[in-house]
């Protein structure tokens, strides 16, 4: 029975400067002037991902790493991502400099950031990199053409997640109030309610791309990723439960920094605006053990680029 239900665990390790640029901090924008990736703070590496190694050794699963190619530019960034690929994990794209405005740039633009970060991603880890995660999300039908172009098998972008669309589209339009323009825009609101469960997308040269899309809730579109499991806590996790084990495709995401602790792990006091970011470490590491090693015994728990090859 559990052989019927496939589930995928996967983190974005987005570098802390990346917080900056979502919330508009100044001097916190990305590569803009006297940005340097070998000398950005590597936390999100250091704690967050080295703690989802812990918790997938823990649980006996594989998982996927979306990886900002820029950020092998530091060398800790590196060493981290050795053990990544040491331990069996997967790594997949999360393009060159994670630009917001990923899905408007030029096809040139494009495919630099998706083709070239491809290829310095393949020649770190001598893995074949065959997928991507758009930067917040946000695909466009030249996007999706570049990520097949460019020789990727899946994309796992799709977040059909009416709740969360709307509270993301909602918190930009409050940063515009505040005149603190958010790096983030907004996903169409006909992906809100796309397709849960895996499928294959044609993009505009007739190129086809294995969707495989981002953890909501069968029925009621919950969101099932790292952020709600946190902000909606023991509470959130056993309401889920029953869905979850009924769920026949689960893709729990997760971002680096979820493995983070402010204090411990000194985050800059101005990055806790969300309130999941104010969560300690010792509250979230329960929920994330308990949620991976639940998934573990009701799903099929394989890499993404394993679900890609079988699918
Ligand atoms: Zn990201």
């Amino acid at each position: 029975m559990s052989a019927m239900r496939h589930a995928a665990v996967n983190v974005d390790v987005d570098g802390l400067y990346l917080y900056d640029r979502i919330h508009g901090h100044s001097g916190g924008s990305g590569n803009a002037d006297g940005f340097d990736p070998a000398t950005a703070d590597p936390t999100a590496w250091t704690r967050g991902v080295v703690r989802f190694l812990d918790l997938f050794d823990r649980c006996a699963v594989k998982g996927t790493f979306f990886v900002v190619a820029q950020d092998l530019a530091h060398p800790d960034v590196r060493a981290v991502l050795a053990e990544c690929v040491r331990a069996g994990h997967e790594i997949g794209n999360h393009s060159l400099t994670h630009p917001y405005n990923l899905s408007r740039l030029s096809d040139i633009e494009i495919a630099t950031e998706v083709g070239d970060a491809r290829k310095r991603l393949q020649d770190a880890t001598g893995q074949a990199i065959i997928g991507f995660r758009a930067p917040g999300y946000v695909l466009s039908p030249a996007l999706l053409d570049g990520i097949a172009k460019t020789g990727h098998v899946y994309d796992s972008s799709r977040f059909p997640c009416p709740p969360y669309q709307a509270a993301k589209a909602g918190i930009i339009g409050l940063y515009r109030v505040m005149g603190r323009p958010s790096g983030s825009i907004p996903e169409s609101p006909t992906v809100w309610l796309g397709a849960r469960r895996p499928y294959v997308e044609e993009t505009p040269s007739g190129r086809r791309v294995l969707e495989l899309p981002i953890g909501v809730l069968p029925g009621v579109r919950m969101p099932f990723i790292g952020t709600s499991l946190i902000a909606l806590g023991e509470i959130g996790w056993q309401l889920s439960r029953p869905f979850l084990a009924q769920s026949r495709w689960v893709n729990f995401e997760s971002h680096a920094i979820d493995l983070t602790d402010h204090e411990g792990d000194r985050i800059p006091a101005r990055l806790r605006t969300q309130p999941d970011q104010r969560v300690p470490l010792s509250r979230k590491w329960p929920l994330f053990v308990r949620a991976v090693e639940s998934l573990a015994r009701t799903h099929e728990v394989r890499t993404l680029a394993d679900w890609a090859e079988r699918t």
